[in-house]
C-alpha cells in the first residue's frame, strides 16, 4: 500500500468525470488499499479517486465503523433533505452547509465485483452523496448555502 498524493480545489482533474470500471482487477483492489490508507492518513471520511488523480469510479468512505469500498457507485433512491457543515480534503480549511438528502439508496460494486445495495441515513448519505459527486466533477463548494468561519 502507498499513500497518493491528494489533489486541491484549482486542478483540473476534480472538474472532470470518472469514467467507470469495467473489470474489478489487481489494480482496482491496490487503489481501494491506497485510497483507504490515504484517508485514514488525512483522516478524512471519504475519499474519491479523482482526488488522488485517478479518473475511475471508485470511493471509499468510513465515517467511524468500518470501511465501504464502492465501485460504480450510483444513488438509485434519495428521499428527505438535511442540511449540515461538510468539508473535503480536496479544500483545507472550508466548511460549509450543504443540503443533501436524509436517506440515500446506492447500487455499487465490492471488491470481488458482486453487487452490493448500501442504505445511508445521516452522516453516511451525506458521505455517501458528497463522494459521488466527486465522480461527476463535482466539488461540495458547488452546493453549499452558507460558508462557516474558520
Ligand atoms: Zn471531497
Amino acid at each position: 500500500m502507498a499513500l497518493r498524493n491528494i489533489l486541491k480545489e484549482g486542478d483540473p482533474i476534480l472538474n472532470k468525470v470518472s469514467r467507470n470500471v469495467t473489470e474489478v482487477d489487481d489494480r482496482v483492489c491496490a487503489l481501494l488499499d491506497d485510497m483507504k490508507e490515504t484517508m485514514y492518513a488525512a483522516d478524512g471520511v471519504g475519499l474519491a479517486a479523482p482526488q488522488v488523480g485517478i479518473l475511475k469510479r471508485v470511493v471509499v468512505i468510513d465515517i467511524g465503523n468500518g470501511v465501504l469500498e464502492l465501485i460504480n457507485p450510483e444513488i438509485v433512491c434519495s428521499t428527505g433533505e438535511q442540511y449540515e457543515v461538510e468539508g473535503c480534503l480536496s479544500l483545507p480549511g472550508i466548511s460549509g452547509i450543504t443540503e443533501r438528502p436524509m436517506n440515500v439508496q446506492v447500487r455499487a460494486l465490492d471488491r470481488e465485483g458482486h453487487e452490493v445495495m448500501v442504505t445511508g441515513t445521516g452522516l453516511l448519505a451525506r458521505a455517501l452523496c458528497h463522494e459521488i459527486d466527486h465522480l461527476d466533477g463535482i466539488l461540495f463548494r458547488q452546493r453549499v448555502t452558507e460558508y462557516c468561519e474558520g
